[in-house]
């Protein structure tokens, strides 16, 4: 029988249409990965390390697959390919749309040169552990032994992160 991994992502996207990077980013995740077994609210968050106009939107997705580590990471990647470029007329490429990082794989330890997992900045940032606590507050970081619920209480990180609102257009 095929081995089935626990794979935790954290997609991100800070251009517009955002919502329609990540709902596009999940349906590549369905067919290409896994078997989603949950997804987080999405959230708002104000970027993180660098001055930019549009917030990011973020979610956490949880499935299962039977894929390697650097084949997730190449698939995950793929992905960002094909959702994270617009192309202008002239044929350039311009900046990525989507981002997505691999934060857990089952409990696994990985420092290799293209891949740390858990991903190294979990611990670090409020956009990364409120909807992971959302998803799975009693998931321990395997480095840290802390869950992912002590992991948000204890952070230090002062970003501001809020729930999502689709705002509404109504006809006059
Ligand atoms: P970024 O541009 O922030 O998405 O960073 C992508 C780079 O980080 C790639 O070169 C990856 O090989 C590397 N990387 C290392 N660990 C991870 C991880 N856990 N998830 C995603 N990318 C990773």
């Amino acid at each position: 029988m095929v081995e089935k991994h626990t794979i935790f992502l954290l997609l991100g996207s800070n251009i517009h249409p955002r919502t329609v990077y990540l709902k596009k980013a999940i349906e590549f995740i369905d067919n290409s990965l896994g078997e989603i077994i949950s997804i987080s609210s999405l959230y708002e968050s104000e970027p993180w390390g660098f001055e930019a106009s549009v917030a990011f939107l973020n979610r956490v997705v949880c499935l299962e697959s039977s894929f390697e580590p650097l084949e997730i990471l190449k698939r995950t990647q793929e992905i960002e390919r094909l959702l994270g470029r617009t192309t202008k007329t002239n044929g350039v490429y311009v900046s990525r749309t989507l981002d997505i990082d691999l934060l857990f794989f089952d409990d696994e330890i990985i420092d290799l040169p293209e891949l740390t997992v858990p991903h190294a900045q979990i611990a670090n940032r409020r956009f990364t552990l409120i909807p992971l606590a959302e998803v799975d507050p009693a998931k321990i970081h395997p480095g840290l032994n802390r869950t992912c619920r002590q992991l948000l209480d204890d952070c230090t990180d002062s970003s501001k992160v809020w729930k999502y609102k689709e705002k509404q257009v109504y006809a006059l």
